[in-house]
């Protein structure tokens, strides 16, 4: 790859350990994961491969440290100095943050600097915040003058934060920073592929004085130290973002301890454009909601729903979009499409390319692999039109720069086919009516409704799904109900 001087160059990442009670340490059996760059398909570095035994170290180091530590009678303000300070380190740190996932899942350097960093440091000023704010309890009268109530917030314990390797900075500290602001201590276990940031994140804790138990990190097999997390009747609550299909499997496992769960699932997003939007805004909206970060985005604006009237000319502009939309290596600041950040991905996002060629929908844009300088887990932004809800390509999560687009007639319509999906995580609305955007904002099944926009986070937003993308909020201070339990504390003051 071409390396101009000035814009961000690729590091050398040391092998990256476990961090347990405080230590960094080795797996107990030894064993090492790789990890490869999907730009230059060559390997970066090792993690520790984690095995049962090592959970159970963090485990009980969490649980010590939760049960004997200082961290959850701390005042709150004492918690959320420590927890400005991570904001404040990670913004310190951005550039380094911002290379390791441009090489570790192949994010755009861009993208990560102007969005996700910024977003990543404000959920731990927020949930900072919200702590000091929020976490106290109250006290209430009851039916007898001498009988009062004391409410508590407390937290829960022991959290274990799993999560995927699509955005793994911002969905580790979407669940971090709620759950140490509440007082609880926290295991995570990043996705086997993309552990760079979560290795840099831990250090980030260390070095912001959270003190040793609270903050335990394990890089390893999900069906091995993930499902030992789920099992464990020391872990309080699963704090989990992936797939639909692995949470169903958490959500069973996890029965047996009767686990505290959030479950931030799979999507499949309708976008509907009306003939009366502002074109060019709403074609802006469909790129960026489908092609952002390659299409590796649970919400992702997966199916777009465009009017009849406007849908032959939609079509045409957005194909000459997708045409010209640039691929490369995501540290090149001209990029908009990184590549895919695994191989696994890339196999399977090219099997729904071929699924699209096989359906009745017409292939308009894309559907090619090109290699950069012979190399790259690289995927053209394919679009396929005339497509219908039932299609394959309509209906499963591909999880990459692919979309259908489907035409309705009238708001009815373009309702009925937003909701006949399994999914319930995102959804937008294109059109410059505002009392449509509105009544059909209500009649949506989906968590989050962007009215002429897409891709809009902020920590106040809650963020999460309906139907099979999930529950559970995250974000927002909705977010620290789920990390938080209420004790409720009869008094007699005696007297009548
Ligand atoms: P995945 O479900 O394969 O893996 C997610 C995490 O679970 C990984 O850390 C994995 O190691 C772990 N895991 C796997 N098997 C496990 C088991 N048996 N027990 C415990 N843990 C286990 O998901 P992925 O492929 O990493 O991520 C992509 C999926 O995540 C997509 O479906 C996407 O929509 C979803 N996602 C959802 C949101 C959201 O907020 N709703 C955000 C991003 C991604």
């Amino acid at each position: 790859m071409d390396a101009h001087p000035s814009r961000p160059q690729r590091r050398d990442v040391p092998p990256g350990q476990l961090l347990i009670h405080g230590a960094w340490v080795d797996a107990a059996a030894g064993e090492q994961m790789a990890v490869s760059d999907p730009t230059t398909e060559a390997q970066i570095t090792t993690v520790q491969k984690a095995g049962a035994r090592d959970a159970e170290r963090a485990i009980d180091a969490a649980s010590v440290a939760f049960e004997e530590g200082p961290w959850g009678r701390l005042g709150h303000e004492d918690r959320a100095k420590i927890l400005f300070r991570m904001a404040d380190l990670l913004d310190e740190r951005a550039d380094d943050f911002a290379i390791r996932e441009a090489m570790d899942m192949g994010m755009p350097y861009t993208d990560f600097r102007s969005i996700i960093m910024p977003h990543c440091s404000g959920l731990f000023r927020f949930f900072a915040g919200q702590a000091m704010a929020h976490m106290d309890g109250g006290y209430r009268t009851s039916y007898e003058p001498h009988i009062r109530i004391l409410t508590r917030r407390e937290p829960l314990g022991v959290v274990a934060a799993i999560t995927p390797w699509n955005f793994p900075l911002a969905l580790t500290c979407s669940k971090v920073a709620p759950a140490l602001a509440a007082g609880n201590t926290v295991i995570h276990k990043p996705a086997s592929d993309t552990p760079l940031t979560a290795l840099a994140l831990a250090q980030v804790a260390l070095d912001a004085g959270v003190p040793a138990g609270v903050y335990n990190l394990i890089t390893g097999p999900g069906g091995v130290i993930g499902d030992a997390l789920v099992r464990s009747k020391k872990v309080d609550k699963i704090a989990f973002t992936g797939s639909t299909a692995v949470g169903m499997n958490l959500i069973r496992n996890g029965a047996d301890t009767i686990k505290h769960q959030t479950m931030e699932l799979g999507g499949k997003s309708p976008n509907i454009i009306f003939a009366d939007a502002d074109l060019d805004a709403a074609l802006q909206a469909a790129f960026w909601g489908i092609f952002w970060n390659k299409g590796e985005v649970c919400v992702a604006g997966s199916r777009i729903l465009v009017q009849r009237s406007i849908y032959d000319e939609f079509v045409e502009k957005f194909a000459a979009l997708a045409k010209d939309a640039v691929l490369g290596d995501p540290l090149d600041p001209a990029t908009q499409l990184g590549p895919i950040a695994t191989r696994a991905e890339y196999d399977k996002i090219l099997m729904y390319v071929q699924a699209g060629v096989d359906s009745s929908a017409r292939l308009v844009a894309g559907g090619g692999a090109p290699k950069i300088d012979g190399k790259g887990l690289f995927i053209e932004a394919t679009v396929f039109a005339d497509a219908t809800n039932d299609l394959k390509i309509s209906r499963e999560e591909i999880f990459g720069p692919v979309v259908p687009v489907i035409p309705f007639e009238d708001e009815d319509d373009a309702i009925r086919l937003a909701n006949d999906t399994d999914y319930g995580l995102a959804s937008g609305i294109q059109t410059s009516d505002l009392g449509k955007a509105l009544r059909l904002a209500d009649r949506i099944k989906a968590g989050t409704v962007w009215l002429n926009t897409w891709h809009k986070y902020h920590p106040n937003a809650p963020f999460g799904g309906y139907k099979a993308s999930g529950y559970g909020r995250e974000q927002g201070a909705e977010a620290l109900e789920n990390y938080t339990q209420h004790k409720t504390v009869w008094a007699n003051l005696g007297g009548q």
